[in-house]
């Protein structure tokens, strides 16, 4: 399936130039029997990446309120051995947090390696959030694009795995879905009347978001523009993404399984000399 993946600067990137609609020939029930398998195929590849202990993933979900940003990690997180995931919401910083550095909280979520993180909002509030609602002073959010860059630099240098997803649903669908929230009793606790207020700020999140992905977009860590205004889809791609990305470390990490259970034999081969002959038992 396509996908808009950036993965490297792009000045002239406009967030309204692509579909909030699955493409027309992807079909529902297709796709949830790919999923299907693609939930095996995760589930397989992350035991090689926890036995082989050469890299980490980090996901990271951005998108509009009721964007399915909490939908597509239940999704994700669903196919996995939740002994190697741990996901992450930021929320409005604390005043210990706003006491540091904008990437002090983020940096400690960090995924170890063999493992996964999932990150709920991310370090780029603090380029959208912070930049609609003038938070803080332009000198000083407009350095944090160079600032996540190089973090994220740095975490793929260490081995981390780096892939952020954009959940883009249109004004008219989020319009939809915050109204349905109020109809139930089990969704009407999501209520937030912050929601809608954010929604007048529409166009500038819009721009906020395109200076991101114009800027912060990299082969190690590429922005994926995923349309979310069906979920079938969204969780889908969302999916295939992660597997086809991992996909490609596979014979890496089985390289690495082989070597090391090598070792492993030949340590356990020599104890037993050691203990002259064969231990049994
Ligand atoms: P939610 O994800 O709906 O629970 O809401 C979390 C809220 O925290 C959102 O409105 C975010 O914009 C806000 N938020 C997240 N990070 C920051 C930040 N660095 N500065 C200010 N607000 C933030
Ligand atoms: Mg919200």
């Amino acid at each position: 399936m396509p996908i808009t993946r950036l993965t490297k600067p792009d000045s002239k990137f406009r967030l309204d130039d692509v579909s909030t609609d699955p493409p027309d020939d992807a079909a529902k029930q297709e796709a949830a029997e790919r999923l299907k398998k693609l939930g095996d195929e995760l589930l397989e590849l992350q035991e090689l990446m926890w036995g082989a202990r050469t890299h980490s993933i980090l996901i990271v979900l951005q998108g509009r309120d009721a964007a399915g940003k909490d939908g597509a990690i239940k999704n994700v997180v669903g196919a996995l051995n939740p002994r190697g995931v741990t996901v992450s919401s930021f929320g409005v910083p604390t005043k210990e947090e706003r006491e540091h550095d904008f990437l002090w909280r983020i940096h400690r979520q960090a995924p170890r390696a063999g493992e996964f993180a999932i990150f709920n909002r991310s370090h780029y509030e603090d380029v959208l959030v912070v930049r609609v609602h003038d938070l803080a002073p332009k000198s000083l959010w407009g350095e944090r694009y160079d600032h996540i860059n190089d973090f994220e630099e740095l975490l793929a240098e260490h081995g981390t795995i780096v892939i952020k997803f954009f959940l883009h649903i249109s004004k008219k669908e989020q319009e939809k879905r915050l109204l349905e929230r109020e109809e139930s009793p089990s969704t009407a606790w999501k209520l937030n009347v912050n929601d809608w207020k954010e929604r007048d700020h529409w166009d500038e999140y819009t721009e906020a978001y395109d200076e991101v992905f114009r800027r912060c977009s990299s082969k190690h860590a590429p922005w994926c523009i995923v349309p979310a205004d069906a979920k079938w889809y969204r969780n889908f791609l969302v999916a295939e993404t992660v597997a086809e990305t991992m996909r490609e470390y596979r014979d890496d990490w089985l390289k690495t399984l082989e070597r090391n259970g090598k070792a492993g034999r030949e340590e356990l081969d020599e104890y037993r000399r050691s203990k002259g002959g064969r231990h049994k038992g």
